[in-house]
């Protein structure tokens, strides 16, 4: 067996970011340092900073709030309504939204302040989505994940600016642009797809070249980039194994295969991804 592993591995930028600012404030606050749902979708990571003394922000703690205590926004940004409402809770909010997420919202911010609407190519229910929606100033907002709730969008949405969830499949994200400049000739359509998961789905396409059969995708189960990158790989006739920790390894499958790729998602620590490799290598010899 061999084992390819990606050139692209370990936190993301934004993921990096906003764990510095975790532990940096569990280091020097001396009150409590909430967040207000997962930091990153990542079950290992998240056991980690909660060790270092990161807490959820849950409804019973709300009465508890001490002048000392922080809040860490997480790295997907938070809706302004929420925002609000944490400023009137804490004396200090600490900011990790990504930079990349935070461009986004400006540009949403802008742009639908000039009366455009917005339609953005992603999942409604995921909190990067519902933080660009609360940056919608005067236009519409529309949210679409499939083909179907395409042809169900208006025929005529006037002046409107297309955009994407930050990691969703960028082949989808030209092919639903394809089509709506089709429908919509006058849509301004932005990729604001981000740089670590555009490297990282091209590291899954780069695979395939090599020969690679099947792909261990290391990551949360509900960290979107990480099931997005299993769920290429798939696309490309791979087949795909996602795992959160080398110990949930499908070792009789693998062993079934002769050239296996090995990624891990912007919220995988490089650590876990060594550690699968190394689970593999003993397989290789
Ligand atoms: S995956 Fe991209 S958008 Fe999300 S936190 Fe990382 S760099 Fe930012």
């Amino acid at each position: 067996m061999k084992v390819i592993v990606a050139n692209v591995s370990g936190f993301c930028g934004g993921v990096k970011r906003v764990l510095g600012l975790a532990y940096d404030a569990c280091r020097q606050c001396t009150g409590r340092v909430y967040v207000a749902g997962e930091l990153v979708h990542n079950k290992e990571v998240m056991e980690n900073v909660k060790v270092a003394g990161v807490k959820l922000l849950g409804d019973c703690d709300l009465e508890k709030i001490t002048p000392q205590d922080v809040l860490l926004i997480r790295a997907h940004g938070c809706p302004r309504e929420q925002w609000a409402k944490f400023h009137k809770l804490f004396n200090t909010v600490i900011d990790g939204t990504c930079p990349h997420v935070v461009r986004i919202s400006k540009m949403v911010e802008c742009e639908s302040g000039k009366g455009k609407n917005i339609l953005i190519i992603g999942n409604k229910s995921h909190p990067e989505v519902q933080t660009l929606v609360s940056f919608v100033k005067d236009g519409n907002v529309f949210i679409i994940n499939s083909e179907e709730e395409l042809d169900h969008l208006k025929d005529n949405l006037g002046q409107i600016l297309v955009i994407a969830q930050s990691t969703i499949d960028e082949d989808s994200f030209k092919s639903f642009a394809s089509k709506i400049s089709k429908i919509y000739p006058n849509a301004e359509i932005k990729n604001t797809i981000c740089g670590s998961s555009r490297r990282r789905q091209q590291a899954i396409l780069s695979f395939k070249k090599k020969g690679v059969q099947a792909v261990v995708v290391a990551g949360g189960r509900h960290s979107n980039n990480t099931q997005t990158l299993a769920q290429i790989a798939k696309k490309i006739g791979l087949v795909a194994f996602h795992v959160e920790t080398a110990s949930n390894l499908p070792i009789q499958k693998l062993k079934t295969f002769q050239t296996i790729g090995v990624i891990g998602g912007a919220s995988t620590d490089k650590k876990t991804t060594k550690e699968i490799v190394a689970s593999l290598l003993v397989l290789e010899n």
